[in-house]
């Protein structure tokens, strides 16, 4: 799509229009087809992005830390895990919960089988991910991520976007990636690269866990030299930075800040983020979630599962108390999460 369609489609798409017969059949550098754009992938296809409603974007059904070399389902028993997960997700739901971003990659656990059938029977919005965690000291980093190159890795991830994950018709939703604290090592800085090309191949956002604010401005720079716009990317657990400067600076950049460690312990500190970033006028780029589950492959009942719940019985009417209105909590829970996940190519100078 050169400039001019593209713009043509992004005025019809603003306009509330759909797009033309002959936009739809043309293939876009950032969607297999122009109709994917603004929409968001879910585990059952693509809906528009006011289809999310209240969105948990930082969850997880299942992990396996075991590493890439022996992760597998034959770890697990789905049945069983469908017996565990089950009661939280319709327990999100009764609390208002619409949709959950699964946000566990491939080689830590990652199963979209069991997500398409764990949205179907609670009636959750599920959402997955194509990429590789590069947090945890490379564990989960498959063997193929150290000798390819960053071009081929996104080659890898664009084909789960193109033609679904292993062989099940599901597609991403977004590319999760992970990285350890800076400076940021070869493998770390070719996953970011690799995540910024499938971001210019597919138009997914970019959802990276970061160990800290110098790693985040790093990755934002790798971007940058690929000419992919901050907005396309998302600072994973941005609460693990304590210096709301370096916060602000990445939001001004446009970057997404995603605090997402909300639990029973960590409501007070979340709530003076988020509190923070409205005093500066950024409320417009904040996320909030948990960061909770999971079902742990290797423990006993898949051990001590954390409900996806706080959130909606202590955090948010904490932040009312703190004066945050109805209105800016709905930015940040419905508006932002389906802000920066819509499916779209954001390039530098466009
Ligand atoms: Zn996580």
């Amino acid at each position: 799509m050169n400039r001019r369609t593209f713009l043509r489609a992004a005025a019809a798409i603003a306009a509330g229009g759909g797009l033309s017969p002959k936009l739809m059949a043309g293939r876009s550098a950032a969607g297999r087809r122009t109709g994917e754009k603004g929409k968001i992938m879910t585990v059952s296809g693509p809906v528009p992005p006011d289809a999310l409603g209240v969105t948990l974007p930082h969850e997880h059904i299942l992990v396996d830390f075991i590493g890439a070399d022996q992760v597998s389902p034959d770890r697990y028993n789905a049945e069983d895990v469908v017996r565990v997960v089950l009661p939280y997700l319709k327990q999100a739901k009764e609390l208002g919960c619409r949709t959950l971003f699964e946000c566990t990659p491939a080689y830590l656990g990652r199963d979209v089988k069991l997500l398409r059938r764990l949205s179907a029977l609670s009636g959750l919005t599920l959402v997955t991910n194509t990429g590789y965690y590069g947090a945890a000291k490379d564990k989960s980093v498959p063997k193929q991520a150290f000798v390819e190159s960053a071009d081929q890795l996104a080659d890898r991830w664009t084909r789960e976007w193109k033609d679904g994950i292993d062989g099940t018709g599901v597609r991403p939703g977004f590319i999760k990636t992970g990285v350890n604290g800076a400076p940021l090592s070869a493998i770390d800085a070719k996953l970011t690269r690799a995540a910024a090309l499938t971001h210019l191949r597919t138009g997914l956002t970019i959802a990276s866990h970061t160990g800290g604010g110098k790693a985040a401005l790093e990755q934002l720079e790798i971007l940058k030299k690929e000419g992919v716009g901050a907005s396309a990317w998302i600072w994973v657990h941005a609460q693990t930075e304590k210096d709301t400067e370096v916060h602000a600076q990445a939001a001004a950049r446009g970057a997404w800040l995603e605090f997402d460690g909300i639990g029973p312990d960590s409501i007070e500190q979340h709530v003076s983020f988020v509190v923070d970033m409205k005093r500066r006028g950024l409320l417009g780029k904040v996320m909030v979630s948990h960061d909770a589950g999971w079902y742990r492959v290797g423990e006993p009942g898949g051990g001590a599962f954390r409900a996806f719940d706080v959130l909606f019985t202590k955090f948010l009417p904490a932040l009312k108390q703190a004066g945050v209105t109805e209105a800016e909590i709905r930015q940040i829970t419905v508006t932002n999460p389906a802000a920066a996940f819509a499916v779209g190519a954001r390039k530098i100078g466009t």
